[in-house]
């Protein structure tokens, strides 16, 4: 049954590309240093260091001391939150203003703050999946410390307006974080432009390796660090910095900023043939924003078929795909990112997201379309709730 193998899942991860692997191989075997050493094998650790650091400020505009290096993006989140939350230049304030379709790394941290006593405002979105100013701007009180809205969805991608959110915060004298960890490399980005305070971002999302995440902090603003010991990362991060992995992370900026623009156009226009052919099946609609989306991201709900059914079918087609809907765990509630946008329970369980990368080609899309189209129709040829009109 498969004739192909396409991977339509790099909203989940991405593939190390080869320039990063081949860049970070040396601190791997070689140039094993500590980069706090003072003799010369560290410098090239530390030097390397610096380096990816200019590399993922200069693709958000910010400056290379804005920037730390953590373990994940889920890390970033917690610093953001948690460490704001608890910062002295917080002044004591215990409001903390996020939005329901956030990344659990959001979601479930702010859950935690509101059982250490932290009040916890979850902004509604619209049926596309985005933050309304006006709302916002209801929402915000003389105590709140912290706004978190995600620059992009990674379930639905829709894209929210956060050059107009940082404004409102800036202008209200709020501390704007974003969890960009699906928008950074992959649309365009300005710390500065935007006035975001706090940003998110990983490297596995962006074709680095899994374990390497980064956040920018405006400069000026200290969040309390929570890993504290040898004071790496100016005393942010405690623990030996990951050297390979902040090289990778470093690299995949580099070629980001290079490419993509170019890659941007191109998953447009994958995504576009994929979209506009799957909208064709009887039943089916785009979740997200029809146009304020991430380039790659193509995600929809089929009536009548069971996401989990339908991404392991897939997968004996040799086809990676991912669902919101979840039967196996235990639980039969549908991905609060589709109940969030205001679909049904019943809807919500036919949730496919492929999610396309700058290896995807034109035949591994026609392929997609091919398998997909059979699985569907035996899915619902087996399906009881199934009514074709
Ligand atoms: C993947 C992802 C994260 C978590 O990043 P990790 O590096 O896997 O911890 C957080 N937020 C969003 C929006 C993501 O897509």
């Amino acid at each position: 049954m498969q004739d192909r193998f396409v991977y339509a899942d790099n909203a989940a991860t991405t593939p190390v590309a080869a320039e990063v692997l081949e860049k970070m191989m040396p601190f791997l075997t070689t140039q094993y240093g500590n980069p706090s050493t003072l003799y010369t094998l560290g410098h090239s650790s530390h030097d390397a260091v610096e380096e990816a650091r200019k590399e993922v400020a200069l693709l958000m505009n910010a400056q290379p001391e804005e920037i730390f290096f953590t373990g994940c993006g889920s890390e970033s989140d917690n610093m953001a939150l948690r460490g704001w939350l608890h910062s002295p230049q917080n002044k004591g304030k215990r409001h903390l203003i996020t939005t329901a379709i956030e990344h659990h790394a959001i979601l479930y941290t702010a859950q935690a703050l509101e059982k250490e006593g932290f009040d916890v405002t979850y902004l509604p979105v619209d049926k596309n999946g985005m933050v309304e100013l006006d709302k916002l701007a209801a929402a915000i009180r003389p105590d709140t410390a912290l706004v978190s809205v995600m620059f992009a969805n990674n379930e639905i991608g829709t894209i929210n307006p956060i050059g107009k959110i940082g404004a409102l915060c800036r202008e209200k004298g709020v501390i704007f974080h974003t969890d960009a960890v699906q928008a950074y490399g992959h649309v365009p980005v300005d710390v500065k432009a935007m006035n975001i305070d706090m940003l998110s971002l990983s490297g596995h999302k962006i074709n680095a390796p899994k374990g390497v995440g980064a956040i920018y902090i405006r400069k000026g603003l200290s969040p309390a660090p929570f890993i504290t010991g040898g004071g790496q990362e100016k005393g942010r991060r405690s623990g030996t910095e990951n050297v390979a992995g902040i090289v990778a992370l470093g690299e995949a900026a580099r070629l980001k900023r290079i490419h993509m623009e170019k890659e941007s156009a191109y998953l447009r226009s994958l995504s576009k043939k994929l979209i506009d052919r799957v909208l064709k099946l009887p039943q089916t609609i785009l979740t997200g924003h029809p146009t304020e989306r991430l380039p790659g991201t193509c995600s929809f709900c089929i009536n009548a078929i069971e996401g989990e059914s339908l991404v392991l079918m897939l997968d004996m087609n040799g086809i990676c795909a991912s669902t919101g809907s979840a039967c196996s765990t235990g639980s039969l509630d549908p991905s609060h990112v589709l109940l969030g946008i205001g679909l049904s329970h019943e809807i919500s369980h036919g949730s496919l997201r492929l999610t396309l990368g700058p290896q995807n080609t034109e035949e591994d899309v026609d392929y997609i379309l091919e398998r997909l189209e059979q699985v569907v129709t035996t899915l619902r040829a087996m399906s009881p709730i199934w009514h074709a009109e």
